[in-house]
């Protein structure tokens, strides 16, 4: 579980997160929804430590990793551009993460196919990134993410450069990865269907605060204020 504690983020003289409390539970699916700007990756970029909090906590397992690297925390983050190694195959891509770790030549080989399998792109090991569709590229990016099994799995709009038809799927097989594996996941959108459809929990964000934490149904049928019903289409 992931504990956000009173977490503030200034880029120079303005003030992007406002002091956000925030818990991800064990095996939980949240999504952080919120309009362009509100500071949804910043937020998830200070819990994978790729940025520096300006004040407060974050706290891994009840760990406090706050000043510790990406690394350290055991997250694993996929990104809306995937940020694959062009000049590596699909497996030396989804292996990359696991080099440092200790492991044995079978163990790399079967922790690759396990991740490969799980998102359907085992076919495609021998292959470079170039060589594959979007949708299976974002697949690659996904398994690169889950193979050292990360305590957190977070993805910052994975789908945004799929077509409707591929976000789809993409999304059902996301879905179904995070409820076999109980994976504690973050998930970042602006896009409330998404939302909907993903989380356990949504957090909405706006202008740097958490307006509502809730379930779907919550949010959406009991929103805390307008900007949460306007966000979310809530019935007037
Ligand atoms: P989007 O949905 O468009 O991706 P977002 O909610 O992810 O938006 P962030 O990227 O977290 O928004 O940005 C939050 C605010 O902080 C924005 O106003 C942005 O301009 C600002 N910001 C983000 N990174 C920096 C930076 N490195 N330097 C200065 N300002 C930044
Ligand atoms: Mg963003």
């Amino acid at each position: 579980f992931v504990e956000i504690c009173n977490v503030k983020k200034a880029f120079g003289n303005y003030s992007a997160i406002k002091g956000i409390d925030l818990e991800v539970r064990d095996g939980e699916f949240l999504v952080l929804l919120g309009p362009s700007g509100c500071g949804k990756s910043t937020l998830m970029r200070m819990i994978a430590g790729i940025e520096t909090v300006t004040s407060g906590a974050i706290k891994i397992d009840g760990k406090d990793v706050t000043h510790l690297t990406p690394r350290e925390r055991n997250v694993a983050m996929v990104f809306q551009t995937y940020a694959l190694y062009p000049h590596l195959t699909v497996r030396a891509n989804i292996e990359f993460p696991l080099r440092k770790m200790k492991l044995g030549r079978e163990q790399i080989r079967e922790r690759t196919l396990w991740a490969a399998r799980m998102f359907r792109i085992e076919r495609h090991l021998d292959r470079k990134p170039k060589q594959l569709s979007g949708g299976e590229r974002q697949r690659v990016a996904l398994a690169r993410a889950i193979v050292r099994s990360p305590s957190v799995f977070m993805m910052d709009e994975p789908l945004s450069n799929l077509d409707a038809k591929l976000r789809a799927t993409a999304r059902q097989e996301i879905q179904q990865f995070q409820a076999e594996t109980k994976a504690t996941t973050v998930y970042v959108t602006h896009d409330q269907v998404e939302a909907m459809s993903l989380g356990h929990r949504i957090a909405v964000l706006s202008d740097g605060v958490v307006r509502q934490v809730g379930t779907p149904d919550e949010i959406y049928h009991r929103p805390a204020d307008t900007f949460v019903a306007t966000f979310v289409g809530s019935p007037a």
